[in-house]
């Protein structure tokens, strides 16, 4: 189970997702201080960069 990482709290919903080019990624939320983020390989993104993977796809 992942950390918050702004409260710090355990609550943390994680949910695998794959984008339409194949990158696999977790979508983070925090049901203590409703945070969001994103993570691709361990390493965290940005939502622009997963709607960008998104858009390119689409193109
Ligand atoms: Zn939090």
């Amino acid at each position: 189970m992942m950390d918050c990482q702004r409260c710090g709290q355990r609550n943390v919903l994680e949910i695998d997702h794959v984008l339409p080019d194949g990158t696999e990624v977790k979508f983070f939320f925090c049901h203590t201080c409703e945070e969001k983020w994103w993570d691709r390989d361990g390493v965290q993104i940005d939502l622009t960069e997963v709607l960008d993977i998104v858009r390119r796809h689409r193109e």
